[in-house]
């Protein structure tokens, strides 16, 4: 079920505002679906990266990372069946020139009906999902037209037939246009560890089942970019593709699916804001597959794919590259009391975006509360990061510049600094700044004050429940420390 408002356009006005998140090449209006990440941003998405690759990485010994670049060989994108195949179905109404996905233009019908008539809507959504799923590209368009589908700025129904449209953004690899080749920027990392996967077998004596990882950008020339950084065209995901015995993929699959939810539950978000959508139809590389899905303020929508992609990449690049891609197990088979010999490793692949994951996190922090009492009118925005996700950890405050409190305040975060992002504010009302702090999400900060001179003590206040108590300075560190690592 949808959150009840969608409240995306605060959040990306929230994250403008401060600092999170801007729309890339702001200053000229713009790129449409491209944002960069700003001061506070950057530093949400390295929490996020570093507790990815440390459970993944750090925790599985069988389990290490690379970090291949994102031009490769053209030949890769034709093995991988992404020059054929990486395509999804549009539709152009000839009035506006504007073109759709498919599933996009239905679903937006759908979501418009279902108000009125949501049986209608049902059915329409199963008969597209039918259609989809036998790609038959006659019986969309009619489904456009049956139902008198209209473009949102020509207001027509004057469609052109439903095509394949290739997502792959290309570029030329040389300088003089007759000598250059064609290359593409890679639309998933996934395939930089398939190449990669007899070096780090071999160079790192990995023993099947094992793991790689890989954090890195990714490109897909979306045609309906919508939803702020959850469908952007310049986006990063976070990679492990796991090597396995054939005929155990099931088993590691089913893994997979638990590990990762477990990994999503430990971000300290409920489990009914998460489900699993299983895939009926089937890339043409898996042999099971499924979503995680996340409630965000749009409603439920993939955050990550866990896909049993079977041996089809690495047996396509041993076909392309004419380089076997052989295991040889020497593990002994009990059916048959010989080892398991050579073989193509099967693979279970754990993939999700980093961005999307950063829109979870920000959605599921972003809370406005109300304030008021009966005399005023008051309310705040505050970002409920878990502590290890925050993007500043601890905030130091000197009540006022003079009397050495300024001098005490930069100690204090002379000595924290070394262990967590610590950041210093002497401007402004204290009230103004933990204001401040909570539209950030800090979770806790201090504020030095005389009574710190004589006693040693700091007034420590918790960004959720707002409550302020006093504490010895010394005792601080351990508070910060002890939230982040849980
Ligand atoms: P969708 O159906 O939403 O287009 P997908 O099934 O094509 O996604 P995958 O190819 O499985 O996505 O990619 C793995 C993950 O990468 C997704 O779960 C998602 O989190 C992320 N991702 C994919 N496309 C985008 C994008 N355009 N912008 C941001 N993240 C993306």
């Amino acid at each position: 079920m949808a959150t009840e408002q969608n409240n995306l356009p605060d959040i990306i006005s929230h994250c403008k505002e401060y600092g999170f998140i801007f729309p890339s090449s702001d200053i000229y209006d713009g790129l449409s679906a491209v944002y960069d990440y700003g001061q506070w941003g950057v530093e949400l998405k390295k929490n996020i990266k570093d507790i990815w690759w440390k459970s993944m990485v750090y925790m599985h010994e069988n389990i290490v990372g690379i970090d291949s670049a994102i031009f490769m060989h053209p030949t890769i994108w034709k093995a991988s069946g992404h020059v054929d195949n990486f395509s999804d179905p549009m539709i152009d109404n000839l009035d506006s020139k504007k073109r759709y996905r498919v599933d996009h233009l239905i679903e937006g019908f759908c979501e418009q009906v279902a108000d009125s008539n949501k049986q209608l809507a049902d059915e329409l959504l199963v008969k597209m999902d039918a259609l989809l799923a036998a790609d038959d590209f006659v019986g969309l368009k009619q489904l456009i037209v049956d139902n008198n589908m209209k473009c949102a700025v020509s207001g027509t129904c004057n469609w052109t037939d439903v095509r394949q449209f290739n997502l792959m953004f290309s570029t030329q690899l040389g300088s003089v246009a007759e000598d250059s080749d064609t290359i593409y920027l890679r639309p998933e990392t996934a395939q930089g560890i398939f190449v990669n996967f007899l070096n780090v077998q071999k160079t790192g004596r990995m023993k099947i089942p094992f793991g790689i990882a890989q954090i890195g950008k990714a490109f897909r020339n979306e045609i309906v970019a919508r939803g702020f950084i959850f469908r952007m065209r310049e986006f990063e995901q976070m990679e492990m593709q796991f090597f396995v015995r054939p005929g155990t993929q099931k088993e590691w699959y089913e893994y997979w699916k638990e590990a990762r939810m477990k990994w999503h539950l430990a971000l300290g978000i409920s489990a009914s804001k998460y489900r699993f959508h299983d895939h009926v139809k089937l890339a043409h590389y898996a042999d099971a597959a499924c979503d995680i899905e996340f409630d965000f303020p749009m409603g439920f929508k993939e955050v990550e794919g866990i896909h049993s992609r079977t041996n089809f990449d690495l047996s396509q690049h041993q076909e392309y590259s004419k380089k076997k891609q052989m295991y040889f197990d020497n593990d002994i088979d009990e059916a048959t009391g010989k080892p398991y010999g050579n073989y193509i490793p099967y693979v279970v692949e754990t993939s999700i975006g980093l961005d999307r994951t950063i829109l979870m996190v920000l959605s599921e922090a972003y809370t406005v509360e109300d304030l008021s009492t009966e005399d005023k009118k008051d309310s705040r925005v505050v970002l409920k990061f878990p502590p290890k996700l925050a993007p500043i950890k601890l905030a130091i405050f000197p009540l006022m510049k003079k009397d050495g409190l300024a001098e005490l305040a930069r100690e204090m975060m002379n000595e924290y600094r070394e262990d967590f992002f610590c950041f210093y504010e002497e401007k402004d009302a204290i009230g103004k700044r933990y204001r401040r702090m909570d539209a950030l999400g800090t979770p806790f900060c201090v504020t030095i004050d005389h009574q710190t001179k004589e006693d040693g003590t700091v007034t420590i206040r918790y960004r959720d429940s707002m409550d302020q108590e006093r504490v010895k300075m010394s005792d601080v560190k351990a508070i910060v420390l002890n939230a982040i690592k849980s």
